[in-house]
Order: C-alpha cells, then sequence, then structure tokens
C-alpha cells in the first residue's frame, strides 16, 4: 500500500534536493504515492500574494502529509510568508527541529550536542498583525493563548517520552513579559508536574540561547515560543555542523510537513552543490510519521555511513576530517550505494514501531474549566499627539475626567511620564492614557463610548483602546514602567 503525500519542489536549491531526496527514498524502497504541487516564486510571480493557488490546498487536505523543500519569500511589500500560512492553515502547531553532532566526521565544537527544539508554529509575533498607528510608531500584537500553550507543552512532554528523552527545558522571556511568557511558563510548570518521569527546567531565553550556543550539550528537549524557537533552532543547527544538516517536523492534528531548517540559498541554487542532508532526515521524520520505520533506518542509515565514510558537500567539506568533497548528485549516489549498510561510529539510527506513536496523538486538551469571573474596570485610550509635554497632555485630558472614570496615568512606549514622570525620558507621539473606575468598581461600555466622546471633543487624536479587565478579581493588564 502506497501512502499519498504532496510534494513541492521549492525555489532556490529546492529542486536539487527534492530530486536527490527523492531519488534515495525510491531507492530504499519507500512506497510512496506522490501529489506535486507549485509553491513559492513562480506563484508571486503571477501576482498570487500567497504563495500558493487555491486547488494544492485540495491535495494536502487530501493527502495530509507535505514533503516541502524551500522556498523564496519576496522581502517586505504585501507578501505573507507562506511557510508561516501553510502551518497556521493546517494547524500544524509543533515545529519539531532536531540538531545532533556528528563528530569526528563533521565538524563542531560541540560533539556532545544531541537535542531537539520543540517550537510553538501558530501563535505570538507571527500572527502578523501590524499597524502604524501614529507618524512614528508602529506595532506588532504578540498573541498566546493558554490552548496554544498547552497544546505545545504537551506535545515537548510526550516527545520526550516517545524518544527515551530526560528533560524538557522551557525558554521565556516572563521578567519583562509577564503575561505573554508569563502564560507559556506557568502552563509549562503546571504539565510538567504530570510528568513525574522526565526532568524539566526554565532558563530566561537570553541566557538560554547563550548557553544553547556555547553548552549545547546540557539540553535535551526544549520548547518555547515562536520567535524564539525560530531562532534558536537556526542556532542549534549552525554550531551543530551547518544549517544544511538540519531537518525539522510541524505536526499537527490533522496534518503534517517536513522541511528542512534552511532556506532557498539562492547563493549556491543551480550549481548542484547543495547539500540535500536537512531535506532528507527531514524525510525520514515523514517516514517515521507515515510508519514506513525501516525505510526511515534504511534510509538514516545509509547517510549516516556516508558522513562516515568523510564523503561530503562542500558546506561541511573539511581537510583532515573529510575524505572527499562531492556535488549534490554524488552525495545522492554515495548514500544509495550504501543502502543496507550501517554506521560503525555514529549512533545506528533505530526505529522500533512501539517507541514511535505519533506524540501528537497523544495531545489530548482538558476539558475547558468554568471561565473566570470577568470585570471592566478601565480603560487605555491610545491617543496620536505630538504638541507638547506629558504635563500639557494631561492638563487637556483631565477636561474629559468624569462619569466616574478618571486619569490615571499617562505612558509613553510604556514608561510612566505622569504623574511624576522624568524630565530625561523620551518621547514619541504614542501615548497610553490609562482612565479607571473610581475606587477600582467595574465600569460600562456606555462609559467608555461617552469618555471617547469627550476626548475627542477636546481635539485629541485616540488611535485605540484597549479596555482593562479583572479576571476573578485579579489584574489581566500590566502596570506602567515605573508605576
Ligand atoms: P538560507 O538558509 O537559504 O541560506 C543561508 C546560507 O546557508 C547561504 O550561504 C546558503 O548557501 C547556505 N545554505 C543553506 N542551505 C544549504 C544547503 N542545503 N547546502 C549548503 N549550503 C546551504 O537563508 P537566506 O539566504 O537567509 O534565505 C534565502 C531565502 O530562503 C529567503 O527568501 C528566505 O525567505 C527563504 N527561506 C525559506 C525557508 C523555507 O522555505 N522553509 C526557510 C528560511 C528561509
Amino acid at each position: 500500500m502506497k501512502t499519498p503525500i504532496t510534494v513541492a519542489y521549492g525555489d532556490g536549491i529546492g529542486p536539487e534536493i527534492m530530486e536527490a531526496t527523492l531519488h534515495i527514498l525510491h531507492e530504499a524502497g519507500a512506497a510512496l504515492d506522490i501529489e506535486t504541487i507549485v509553491i513559492g516564486e513562480s506563484i508571486y510571480k503571477r501576482g498570487l500574494t500567497s504563495g500558493i493557488e487555491p486547488h494544492a490546498w485540495d491535495s494536502l487536505r487530501r493527502t495530509k502529509v507535505f514533503l516541502k523543500a524551500p522556498i523564496t519569500t519576496p522581502l517586505g511589500g504585501g507578501y505573507k510568508s507562506l511557510n508561516v500560512t501553510i502551518r497556521k492553515s493546517l494547524g500544524l502547531y509543533a515545529g519539531v527541529r532536531p540538531c545532533v553532532a556528528y563528530f569526528p566526521f563533521v565538524f563542531t565544537r560541540h560533539p556532545d550536542m544531541d537535542l531537539v527544539i520543540i517550537r510553538e508554529n501558530e501563535e505570538d509575533l507571527y500572527a502578523g498583525i501590524e499597524h502604524r498607528q501614529t507618524d512614528q510608531v508602529v506595532q506588532c500584537l504578540k498573541l498566546i493563548s493558554r490552548p496554544g500553550c498547552e497544546k505545545i507543552v504537551r506535545y515537548a512532554f510526550e516527545y520526550a517520552r516517545a524518544h527515551n528523552r530526560r528533560k524538557v527545558t522551557c525558554l521565556t522571556k516572563d521578567n519583562i513579559m509577564k503575561a505573554t511568557d508569563g502564560l507559556f511558563h506557568r502552563v509549562f510548570n503546571e504539565i510538567a508536574a504530570e510528568y513525574p518521569d522526565i526532568q524539566h527546567d526554565h532558563y530566561i531565553i537570553d541566557i538560554g540561547a547563550a548557553l544553547l550556543a556555547d553548552k549545547p550539550e546540557r539540553f535535551d528537549v526544549v520548547v518555547s515560543l515562536n520567535l524564539y524557537g525560530d531562532i534558536i533552532s537556526d542556532i542549534t543547527s549552525q554550531v551543530s555542523g551547518s544549517v544544511g544538516l538540519g531537518g525539522s517536523a510541524n505536526i499537527g492534528e490533522h496534518a503534517a510537513m517536513f522541511e528542512a531548517v534552511h532556506g532557498s540559498a539562492p547563493d549556491i541554487a543551480g550549481r548542484g552543490l547543495a547539500n540535500p542532508s536537512g531535506l532528507l532526515l527531514s524525510a525520514v521524520m515523514m517516514l517515521i510519521h507515515i510508519g514506513q520505520n525501516e525505510v526511515a533506518e534504511r534510509v538514516q542509515n545509509a547517510w549516516l555511513t556516508t558522513i562516515e565514510d568523510g564523503i561530503h558537500t562542500f558546506d561541511i567539506y573539511r581537510d583532515g576530517m573529510s575524505r572527499k568533497q562531492v556535488d549534490t548528485w554524488h552525495f545522492t549516489r554515495a548514500i544509495v550505494d550504501r543502502l543496507g549498510r550501517t554506521p560503525q561510529k555514529l549512533r545506528v539510527a533505530s526505529y522500533p514501531d512501539s517507541k514511535l506513536a505519533s506524540p501528537a496523538s497523544k495531545v489530548v486538551l482538558p476539558a475547558r474549566p468554568a471561565p473566570a469571573r470577568k470585570a471592566l474596570v478601565g480603560v487605555d485610550v491610545f491617543l496620536d499627539w505630538a504638541n507638547g509635554s506629558p504635563d500639557e497632555l494631561a492638563q487637556v485630558l483631565e477636561t474629559a475626567n468624569g462619569d466616574g472614570l478618571n486619569l490615571l496615568m499617562i505612558t509613553n512606549r510604556g514608561q510612566k511620564v505622569w504623574p511624576n514622570g522624568m524630565p530625561e525620558t523620551f518621547c514619541t507621539d504614542h501615548w497610553r492614557c490609562r482612565f479607571m473606575g473610581q475606587g477600582g468598581s467595574p465600569i460600562s461600555h456606555q462609559q467608555i463610548i461617552d469618555l471617547l466622546g469627550r476626548v475627542g471633543g477636546s481635539g485629541l487624536d485616540f488611535i485605540k483602546t484597549e479596555n482593562l479587565y479583572t479576571f476573578d478579581g485579579e489584574a489581566g493588564f500590566s502596570l506602567g514602567q515605573g508605576q
């Protein structure tokens, strides 16, 4: 029985490494029924800013398994990243990126490194909700949900269990972003308690990223938010030897996509130089996902043997360590010639069925608890204003006080500038003005609408509002810096 999969050859080096990968899979006996779709640059050039034709989604929905070569994303303009679109449209919430050292055959300063980055794929700043609000200021919304955190953290622990890993490390910046990163960290602690067989710890992302670059052997499974996960997975694949070695899986409840960590490498495209290893190792993850474990072992062991034999593409070739520098096609042939062999020194790939029940199938979200009691207690009114000092702005705004709502503070880029601001604080034209109900008592929508009427009536340009809520009596909003 052949497994239907969807394949896209991509841009730049994409076609070269996809041909190499499919040739090896075919020679290794993978039972695949391949549907090909076109995505990326050629579609963008035809004016489709999504980078994918509508009918390509039919194939992805039908096969639910996508082997994808890298594509070129146009910079700036009205284009959205197709990678992000596919991950989010198909609900591929878990980005799984293993990083292993192949020392002494591939040079790395970290011979004992063997870790997996599990990156949240759907949320965070990658929601891509951005606005220019004033002449000087633009914003990007960072959205984090409890179910999103629960899915990815649970996946990380299930992955660790299925792959006999001993520890899960969480990386966040919750010393600064107490609500968003704080939620991720809190959910991590809650779920970690359900997996007493697996150790857990947490670092702030800055020192965590530094340690990943300097002492990656300290880490095992690492789980993090979307942006941090994106950055640290490139760092780890680079320090393991080459970004050309990194494979990845994007796993969801309904579908999965497998792709190299690297991009379309236009600087070496069309020259037959590219290392196909990242895509090939992604394809190995795909074979395990569709239950063709023996073929996955055969492919990976032939690849490991080729690496051990010192037959290397230019990006990992090193005098004294490698034996022969080869192009993409000769590297591919060398792997095919070694099908059936196992490495002598590097760890033999072994994927016994019992271990590899997909971790995603075990990710079951708990029933949603009764929602917290939510009370509206104030509003932040954001203004575009460039006419003077914070005290002058406060004077105008205080004329809008009344009907149970009073100005409590003004911040500029989050820093409190009124009352008792510091003259040294640099101010832009973007102000957040906090109005609260008297004595913290609940207020109504109508009070906010009336307040905005008075603010607008004072000649001020309000650009947005954020309602301030308490949840079960606990403030659901941050203080101003310095408040
Ligand atoms: P890149 O990963 O394409 O290349 C970075 C460097 O690594 C280049 O010097 C390149 O030659 C080298 N390199 C990458 N893959 C290699 C391989 N297999 N063998 C040998 N050397 C390899 O990153 P970039 O140059 O920043 O991005 C190029 C394009 O790829 C951009 O349009 C970017 O948006 C896109 N991109 C796509 C994906 C994806 O489709 N998943 C991921 C990242 C970047």
